[in-house]
C-alpha cells in the first residue's frame, strides 16, 4: 500500500503513540485534581502546551487545546466581539470549516460576508484584500496553506492590511504546520489553528493559537477549563501526543526539502510520461508534499479509485461524485481553472515516512493507467 493522502489525515507516529500511553493507563488523573495522579496529568498537559507553542513560536499561554481544526476555526469565527462592525473577508479557498460557518452566519443576517478569490496560480494577492478590508471589517480569514493545492498564502501582508483597519485575523495553519516553519509573532495574526490528526497525532485533538489580550467569548459553560475558553476536561493523553508530535514536527522540518524533491519527481515523472497533465499551484510558493495534478480524459473519482484498487496507491479525488455529476472543486473554480482540467485533478500528499521507491511505483501507475482504453474513452484520444 502507498499511501499519498497525508492532507487528508497522517499515521500517527510510534513515538507519539508511546508517549501518550502513560496518560491512560498510570497517571489517568484529572489534570485539575490537586492530588499526585492530577498533578502528573498537570504536567503532562503543560508539558504539551510548551511542545505545541514551540512549533508555532508562541507563548504556552496563549495555547488552547481543542477537539480538531474545525472546533479550533469555530471558537474564533462564532467568539469573536464585533462590536458595532459587520464584516468578515475571507479568502475564497478556505477550508469549509471556515466558508461554511461564515456562510452561515451570513444567510442569518449576522454579518456581511466579502470573499477575495485567489488567481489561476492559486495566489492570493495582498492588494485584493486592500480593496475590501475597510473600517467595517472585524474579521479577515486567511489560511496559511491551501489543503488542495498546498499553495502558501502572503499572510504577513494581508494581517498587515488588516491591522491597518482593526480588523483580526484568523489563520487557518492546519496544513502548514509541521511542513513549514510558523512563528506567529511574524504573521501578525491574532488567531492560529492547527489539528494534530495532519502532523503524526491522534484525530482528536487541535489547537488554538490566542495572541495575548485578545478575548474571545467561549462557546459552551462549564468548569472553565482552558483559560475559560473551552469547558470540559481535557484530553490529557491526546494533548500529550499533540506535544509530542510537535515536537517531533519541530525536528522534522529539516527533512522537508527531501519531501519537496520527491513531490517534484513525480511531477516531473508525470510531465514525460503523461501529455497534457496539467499542475495546479506549482508556480506560487508552495508546500513541500502536496501535488495538484490533472489528467486529461479522467475524472478524479474514476482515476482514485483505479489507483486504488489496482495499485493499492491511496491518492485524493478534489471532485466530488453527487449523484453521478462529477462537481469541480470549489477551490479549482475560485482559481477559474476550465472544468474538464479541474474535475481531472488529484491530489497527492506525501509525508516524512513517503519513500522514492513509492514515487516510482505511483509515477508507473500513473503511466500504466494512461495508457490504456477504457470504456468512454475513444482510442484516438489515447494519448502515445
Ligand atoms: N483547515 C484545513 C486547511 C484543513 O485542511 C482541515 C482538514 O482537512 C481543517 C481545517 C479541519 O481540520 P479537522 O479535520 O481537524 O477538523
Amino acid at each position: 500500500m502507498i499511501y499519498l493522502d497525508n492532507n487528508a489525515t497522517t499515521r500517527v507516529d510510534d513515538a507519539v503513540l508511546e508517549a501518550m500511553r502513560p496518560y491512560s493507563t498510570l497517571w489517568y488523573g484529572n489534570p485539575h485534581s490537586s492530588h499526585r495522579l492530577g498533578r502528573a496529568a498537570h504536567a503532562g498537559l503543560e508539558d504539551a502546551r510548551r511542545s505545541v507553542a514551540a512549533l508555532l513560536a508562541a507563548d504556552p499561554a496563549e495555547i488552547r487545546f481543542t477537539s480538531c481544526g474545525t472546533e479550533a476555526n469555530a471558537l474564533v469565527i462564532r467568539g469573536l466581539q464585533r462590536g458595532q462592525r459587520r464584516r468578515v473577508v475571507a479568502s475564497a479557498v478556505e477550508h469549509p470549516s471556515v466558508l461554511k460557518m461564515l456562510e452561515r452566519m451570513r444567510t442569518r443576517g449576522e454579518i456581511e460576508l466579502v470573499t477575495v478569490a485567489p488567481d489561476s496560480s492559486g495566489a492570493l494577492r495582498p492588494e485584493a484584500f486592500a480593496s475590501v478590508i475597510d473600517t467595517n471589517t472585524f474579521l479577515v480569514c486567511v489560511m496559511l496553506a491551501q489543503n488542495e493545492t498546498g499553495v502558501i498564502h502572503p499572510v504577513q501582508e494581508i494581517a498587515s492590511i488588516a491591522r491597518e483597519s482593526g480588523a483580526r485575523v484568523l489563520v487557518d495553519a492546519v496544513q502548514a504546520a509541521g511542513k513549514i516553519a510558523i512563528d506567529v509573532t511574524t504573521l501578525g495574526a491574532d488567531f492560529l489553528t492547527i489539528s494534530g490528526h495532519k502532523l503524526h497525532a491522534p484525530k482528536g485533538i487541535g489547537a488554538l493559537w490566542v495572541r495575548s489580550g485578545v478575548t474571545l467569548d467561549p462557546l459552551w459553560l462549564g468548569g472553565g477549563q482552558e483559560f475559560g475558553l473551552r469547558s470540559g476536561t481535557e484530553p490529557v493523553a491526546l494533548a500529550v501526543g499533540l506535544g509530542e508530535a510537535c515536537r517531533s514536527a519541530t525536528a522534522h522540518l529539516e527533512s522537508m526539502p527531501a519531501v519537496a524533491a520527491l513531490r517534484d519527481l513525480l511531477e516531473e515523472k508525470i510531465r514525460d510520461s503523461v501529455p497534457g497533465a496539467s499542475f495546479h499551484g506549482d508556480s506560487a510558493p508552495r508546500l513541500p508534499n502536496t501535488a495538484s495534478i490533472s489528467f486529461p480524459g479522467w475524472t478524479a473519482p474514476e482515476l482514485t479509485a483505479a489507483l486504488d484498487s489496482e495499485f493499492e496507491i491511496c491518492a485524493s479525488a478534489g471532485a466530488a461524485c453527487h449523484s453521478e455529476q462529477v462537481e469541480p472543486s470549489t477551490v479549482l473554480r475560485a482559481m477559474n481553472i476550465r472544468r474538464e482540467t479541474a474535475i481531472g485533478t488529484v491530489r497527492f500528499s506525501l509525508s516524512r515516512y513517503t519513500t522514492r521507491e513509492e514515487i516510482v511505483a505511483t509515477a508507473g501507475a500513473l503511466s500504466a493507467l494512461n495508457r490504456r482504453s477504457r470504456p468512454g474513452r475513444q482510442p484516438e484520444e489515447v494519448s502515445a
